[in-house]
């Protein structure tokens, strides 16, 4: 079963710090909006290393 990875965009400051951490790279950074994507979800390790690092409690694994 993948991971459910929710990004509260609200929260979101586009730091990329969830980017540098993960350890998959499925985070990217939405040029035009400035803020964090998710490329591909089930290759997540659901280990929530980006749920960590965000400073903000963006990033949820679900
Ligand atoms: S839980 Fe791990 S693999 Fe999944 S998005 Fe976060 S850092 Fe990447
Ligand atoms: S660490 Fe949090 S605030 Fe920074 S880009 Fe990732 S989700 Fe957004």
């Amino acid at each position: 079963m993948s991971a459910n990875i929710d990004i509260n965009k609200d929260l979101c400051i586009g730091c990329g710090k969830c980017m540098f951490m993960c350890p998959r790279r499925i985070l990217f950074l939405n040029q035009n909006t400035n803020k964090c994507e998710v490329s591909e979800q089930s290759k997540c390790d659901k280990l929530r290393g980006c749920e960590r690092v965000c400073p903000t409690k963006a990033i949820r694994i679900l």
